[in-house]
């Protein structure tokens, strides 16, 4: 529901909506834009995006689809336009199994995890989607997923009515789309997921994939997303982010009512071409960068809802030291990544809890979409973020995001607050 899937306040208001990752230089790439785009700040939407025609269509030269086509013609053989419509058609179509499922939650859609966290329907869903979507995209490529979820759960025999419920939801999403003219067994779903088992590293390309990233938020009627970025040698060179709840005008422009159709972001990004923004129901694209501003004092920050992922007291301590006077602003999900990458903020703080590890997932496409956008991300240390080490992420404490005019007063503010807090630990 519009009213649930809101931004929080720090305060407890629910307004509704209220509301570099690279760690080497971008290879050369030519972008050359269909027609300059104009900044998403104007609320002017350019058609980058050509609607195409269906797979019906007399013309057998016509390529199809969603109505994506890439906002970019490039000349290089080093460019990602192929792969980048691919993925975003692929978390688009996952979003709209998303909706489905999360306008109707059924109590049997949700289970348990071996740790403890949920898991749905549609995360498996979106999954399955996903790992099909991009595979009849590329059919010619090779397909490496390095995925959050997998089967071993819905191949238990207690299982059987859930497999049979996403195999549905595969299959209703995919004809209601009209785009594939396929129908999946549950054998094909389980094999779908299965797919994203791949342990990624610093050779060739692998799909990173969050199938919904914030699931705490998306069984709340909140913030989530689906995210899928692409690994090449190591470095993100593209990433998209599907963000079904987000409204589409920035939050400073909300005036604390928003109604159904302002609703649904998909962030795009590919190195080097900078970072953009469309309805989720629109083909127009807005080209979109960060927030400007040097003053501490103007800017907002971001943080996780839940308090077991992120340290709300350091960042707190942090915001103080750096002279923030807004309250945080909590949302769920890598939909904090599309918010500050169009301006809507201007830091995102993440402290998870002592021994817990990062997922090379929940940051990848967050993080080209804000670093093509103007921004930068890096560990507590100021060390940029090292997606080639695996399914985790190797890092110094904390994930820090801003503008690069904010990002050193920012570290020193992190590292003071962080020496401060060990300090007065050890004193306990
Ligand atoms: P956020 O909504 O930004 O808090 O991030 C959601 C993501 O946090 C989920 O997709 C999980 O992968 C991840 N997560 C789960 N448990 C933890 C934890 N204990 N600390 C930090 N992040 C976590
Ligand atoms: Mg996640």
């Amino acid at each position: 529901m519009a009213s649930r899937a809101g931004i929080r306040l720090a305060h407890g208001r629910s307004p509704l909506l209220a509301a570099s990752a690279s760690s080497s230089r971008p290879p050369p790439v030519l972008c050359l834009p269909l027609s300059k785009p104009k900044p998403y700040r104007r609320h002017l939407l350019v058609p980058l995006w050509r609607p195409l025609a269906p797979r019906s269509s007399p013309d057998p030269s016509s390529s199809y689809r969603t109505g994506f086509s890439s906002p970019v013609v490039s000349m290089s053989s080093s460019s990602y336009e192929k792969q980048l419509a691919a993925a975003k058609k692929a978390a688009s179509l996952a979003a709209r199994l998303c909706q489905t499922v999360q306008k109707a939650l059924l109590k049997s859609d949700i289970q348990s995890k071996a740790d403890k966290s949920p898991v749905t329907v549609a995360d498996y869903g979106s999954q399955a989607i996903v790992s099909l979507v991009l595979k009849m995209e590329l059919p010619s490529e090779k397909f490496s997923l390095v995925a959050e979820e997998d089967s071993a759960d819905l191949q238990k025999d207690e299982s059987q009515e859930t497999l049979k419920r996403i195999t549905d939801l595969v299959n209703d999403t995919f004809s209601s789309e009209g785009t594939y003219s396929i129908s999946v067994s549950e054998e094909d779903v389980l094999a779908a997921i299965d797919s994203g088992k791949s342990e990624g590293g610093p050779h060739g390309r692998h799909w990173v994939l969050d199938p919904i990233d914030g699931t705490k938020g998306f069984l709340r009627g909140d913030q989530y997303a689906i995210a899928l970025a692409l690994l090449d040698e190591g470095r993100v060179v593209l990433g998209v982010l599907a963000c079904p709840n987000l409204p589409f005008t920035s939050i400073a422009n909300l005036d604390g009512h928003s109604s159904e159709n302002q609703i649904g972001c998909l962030f795009s990004a590919q190195t080097g071409c900078g970072a953009y923004m469309q309805s989720l129901r629109e083909p127009s694209a807005a080209k979109i960068s960060v927030c400007t501003t040097e003053n501490p004092a103007d800017a907002s920050f971001f943080e996780s809802y839940e308090a077991a992922h992120s340290l709300h007291d350091l960042s707190s301590a942090i915001a103080k030291k750096l002279g923030v006077q807004a309250p945080p602003v909590r949302i769920d999900s890598q939909a904090k990544y599309g918010a500050l990458a169009r301006g809507d903020g201007a830091i995102y703080l993440r402290f998870p809890h002592k021994g817990y590890r990062e997922k090379i997932w929940d940051h990848a496409a967050g993080s080209i979409v804000v670093t093509e956008a103007g921004g930068i991300a890096t560990d507590a240390a100021g060390n940029n973020l090292d997606f080639s080490k695996g399914r985790y992420l190797d890092l110094d404490t904390g994930i820090i995001v801003t503008n690069k005019k904010l990002m050193p007063s920012l570290l020193t503010a992190v590292q003071e607050a962080i020496r401060e807090q060990t300090q007065s630990a050890s004193h306990l």
